[in-house]
């Protein structure tokens, strides 16, 4: 139980505004974890595992400070931290959690030429866009990404 901050929760947001971006959900009572398919990403493997571990920092977060957080949901609801300060951290975390894999990946075996520029522009968008917007962008829009 992470005790400071408070509880994440089911934000009511509706699926649909939620459904085409990489993000955790209710899905009826189970807390889920929902990725994009990417094109060409079966050349990167790298890409969505990374991105999976970015989201599963997310699931962590919300299911440690709420495990009960998709009880008697019905269907697919949004799910949000309990405060900006709350989402920005689980965000911060979920990067550079993200980042690390990548990193990790950069050095793996499978990977060539195609799959480690990807990685790379990947983690260059995460060092210098998706990170310092944090910063900037996060209080007034509580999407998930
Ligand atoms: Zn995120």
């Amino acid at each position: 139980m992470d005790s400071s901050g408070e509880k994440w929760i089911k934000n009511g947001q509706m699926f649909k505004e939620i459904a085409h971006i990489n993000t955790i959900y209710c899905n009826d009572e189970a807390l889920t974890v929902l990725l994009q398919p990417i094109d060409q990403s079966h050349k990167c493997p790298a890409i969505v595992r990374c991105l999976a571990v970015h989201e599963s920092i997310h699931w962590g977060d919300a299911f440690s400070s709420n495990p009960e957080i998709c009880k008697g949901n019905k269907g697919k609801s949004g799910v949000g931290a309990g405060s900006h300060e709350d989402w920005m951290r689980s965000e911060e975390k979920a990067f550079n959690a993200q980042l690390r894999c990548l990193e990790r990946s950069l050095k793996e075996s499978y990977c060539d030429e195609y799959c480690k520029k990807w990685i790379e522009m990947e983690i260059s968008n995460i060092k210098n866009i998706y990170l310092p917007k944090l910063c900037e962008e996060h209080i007034q829009n509580e999407k998930v990404f």
